[in-house]
């Protein structure tokens, strides 16, 4: 038998249990309801901040300096996972750890929204001759690559996918989802404008990208990706692949290397000291470096110091 403490102890327990997972789906802040929100990386908790503003709290698993295809869900993500009403992915594979996330999270009223439905894909294969399969397991592009937002336009789709779930759970602020969405296709669009006429400037729009995370900010902005490190995701290059590399880099006169703040530099810069072309930090992920707090500012940041780099 329990004593009446115990059973008081017990009481109190159930009850805060029950009141987290009523505050599952809205929590309220103030009068107004908030939405929970979960994304797996940064770029999306951005753009579901710019259309939810006050109404949502989002939280991102990724916070921008791991890297999206290695990482490994810690306790907390399953905490606030399990607090959410939306939880928004990339899909096509990029976030491999998420499903099971979900799966144990089981909760009854998250919704997930995968955000690439609907982007035009671009495939690694078809890109170059790389004709080696790798290893099952090893290239997490086999869907198509994932890095669909490096493309704004990418992102102007991505953006309506959030506005349209947070309207289906929230119809009440539909009208509000409804103007910030507005507002922000409008910062996407001439933000673009400004880097399309930065980049037509450039007489050699060639760069080395360290892992292909580049196709679709290249082909939307008109950079070569003339060779590539890691051919496969996640897959070093061999010996024998790094000497040509650098054999390709002299004969062709490529000046500018574009590596990732998530990846090591190891390659990068043994190519650099070997050829005496430039590394470029850049980050696929808001965050990443100082000045790439948002999506936008991130975009800007990358675009920028490519055509720097370039012009130099
Ligand atoms: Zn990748």
């Amino acid at each position: 038998m329990l004593g009446a403490g115990c059973r008081r102890l017990l009481f109190a327990l159930l009850v805060s249990v029950t009141a987290t997972n009523f505050a599952g789906c809205m929590s309220v802040a103030g009068a107004e309801p908030v939405i929970e929100i979960v994304t797996t990386i940064p770029v999306l908790k951005d753009l579901a901040e710019q259309v939810g503003r006050s109404h949502v709290r989002v939280k991102s698993l990724l916070t921008g300096l791991e890297n999206e295809h290695t990482y490994s869900p810690k306790p907390t993500d399953l905490i606030a996972v399990r607090k959410a009403r939306l939880l928004f992915e990339i899909g096509l594979g990029l976030e491999v750890w998420v499903s099971s996330l979900v799966k144990n999270a089981g909760s009854p009223s998250l919704s997930v929204i995968t955000t690439s439905r609907g982007v035009p894909l671009i495939h690694d294969d078809a890109e170059g001759d790389h004709d080696a399969r790798p290893p099952d397991g090893v290239n997490a592009h086999r869907s198509g690559n994932p890095h669909i937002w490096m493309d704004p336009n990418n992102v102007e789709i991505m953006v309506r996918h959030i506005a349209d779930a947070l309207i289906a759970v929230d119809p009440a602020q539909a009208e509000d989802y409804r103007r910030n969405l507005a507002a922000y296709l409008e910062q996407v669009d001439k933000l673009r404008r400004e880097l399309l006429e930065r980049v037509s400037r450039l007489p050699d729009r060639r760069i080395v990208a360290h892992h292909p995370a580049w196709p679709y900010l290249a082909k939307r902005f008109g950079f070569e990706i003339a060779a590539t490190i890691q051919i496969h995701a996640g897959a070093e290059p061999s010996a024998l692949q790094v000497q040509q590399l650098i054999g390709k880099i002299k004969k062709e006169r490529l000046k500018v290397i574009a590596s990732e703040i998530q990846l090591s530099q190891r390659i990068p810069h043994l190519l650099a000291k070997e050829t005496g072309a430039t590394v470029v930090l850049l980050t696929t992920l808001p965050g990443g470096l100082p000045g790439t707090e948002s999506y936008l500012d991130m975009l800007r940041y990358n675009v920028l110091k490519l055509a720097e780099a370039l012009e130099n």
